[in-house]
């Protein structure tokens, strides 16, 4: 009998619903609007989203994941099931077979949570997955190969990074330091260093569009560095997209971006020029938490598998995989090759996807239904 199957990415900052064959269908912010004095869910996703910021007291918006973990449990299931319904429609004739994506260090009691929170929502069954092994398979890393592979996710709540062999991982970490906090950390250097508040909204958007790892100058070195020189080396900043581009847009390397804020001494609104190089001092120290965890696990890395990294790189997924150089400050801090995934933002929902269409021969990377 025919059934349907459906992927969930439930990320701290965004969900991805994934229908083999067809793809993301849904795309949207893991953000629920709640009515305080009905305790009703008000609005989930996009809608809720735009809400942030200018709620009155009766509404409170939440982000049910925030850190990797579920912090509310009707909240997460309200969102899964208006998920689930504005995906695949309310009259749906088969009831649906579920694979959730989760954090690596999920607990069991939040685990049973996903998996009754897709039980209510509807479905017949509901399968549960390690997020970086979904991100590698959805990178398109053969997994089940007896070679060691390593992905680095960075999320908006967290960055977890996985060495994975033969289909199970073998070292991993997670960090709750991922898009969330590099947003804060420009709002916070923005607040000190130039008399100005932000919103979470405009740090984000600064970090978008003229964010950087590494600052134009360090960008710089690297192009006459001996490293790009060696053919290999070019193909490999080539395939990161990050470094090639500067070379066309020398003089652009460092971006400025005009924001307005509130000046916290006038009060008044108040606009203002904002550098790339300032960014990228402003969340540097966030950037080498991650390089850290990124070093821990190599240091943990059983020899053989080391040695198969250094060989292939490691892979960057996620959305914070997106900032502008992160694959070249991760590939100089390490000294092993790194390269950004095609669409690092969808990687785990195409994971969902894939692990779906050959349930048998990625039965080990599923937790058992509980
Ligand atoms: P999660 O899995 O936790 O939901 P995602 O993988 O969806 O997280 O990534 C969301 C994070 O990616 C957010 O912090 C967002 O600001 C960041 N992000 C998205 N696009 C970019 C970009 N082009 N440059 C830098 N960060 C980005
Ligand atoms: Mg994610």
């Amino acid at each position: 009998m025919l059934s349907k199957r459906i992927g969930i990415d439930l990320g701290t900052c965004n969900s991805i619903v994934f229908l083999p064959g067809k793809g993301a269908v849904l795309n949207e912010p893991s953000v629920v609007a709640v009515g305080i004095a009905e305790n009703k869910v008000l609005a989930v996703g996009q809608e809720a989203k735009e809400m942030t910021g200018r709620t009155p007291d009766t509404i409170r918006v939440y982000r049910p994941l925030k850190d990797g973990v579920i912090a509310d449990y009707h909240v997460t299931q309200a969102m899964i099931k208006y998920f689930i319904k504005k995906a695949v429609g309310i009259f749906s004739f088969f009831k649906p077979e579920l694979l959730v994506g989760v954090p690596a260090g999920i607990t069991s009691t939040e685990k049973r949570a996903v998996v009754e929170a897709g039980m209510s929502a509807g479905a017949k069954a509901v399968y549960i997955a390690k997020e970086p092994i979904l991100a590698a398979i959805g990178a398109g890393i053969p997994i089940n190969s007896c070679s060691g592979h390593m992905i680095v996710d960075i999320g908006g709540g967290t960055s977890e990074v996985a060495v994975i062999s033969l289909g199970g991982i073998v070292t991993s970490s997670s960090l709750r330091v991922g898009g969330d906090k590099i947003d804060r950390a420009i709002s916070n250097y923005i607040k000190q260093k130039h008399n100005l508040a932000i919103g979470e909204q405009t740090s984000e958007e600064i970090k978008i569009k003229i964010g950087t790892a590494l600052s134009s100058s360090a960008s710089n070195k690297n192009l006459f560095s001996k490293e790009a020189d060696d053919p290999k080396n070019v193909l490999r900043l080539n395939r990161s997209g990050s470094s090639i581009d500067s070379v066309n847009q020398k003089n652009e390397l460092e971006k400025e971006l005009e924001i307005r804020g509130r000046d916290l001494i006038s009060g008044l609104p108040r606009n203002f020029k904002i550098s790339s190089n300032e960014i990228q001092e402003a969340i540097h120290d966030r950037l080498d938490e991650i390089v850290q965890i990124i070093k821990a696990v190599l240091r943990d890395t059983p020899p053989e598998l080391s040695a198969d990294i250094m060989d292939k790189g490691m892979v960057v997924s996620g959305g914070g995989g997106m900032l502008r150089n992160i694959d070249e400050l991760i590939s100089r801090a390490t000294g092993v090759p790194c390269f950004l995934a095609d669409e690092s933002l969808l990687c785990v929902a195409k994971g969902t996807g894939v692990v779906l269409e050959n349930l048998n021969a990625y039965k080990k990377s599923i937790m058992t239904k509980k």
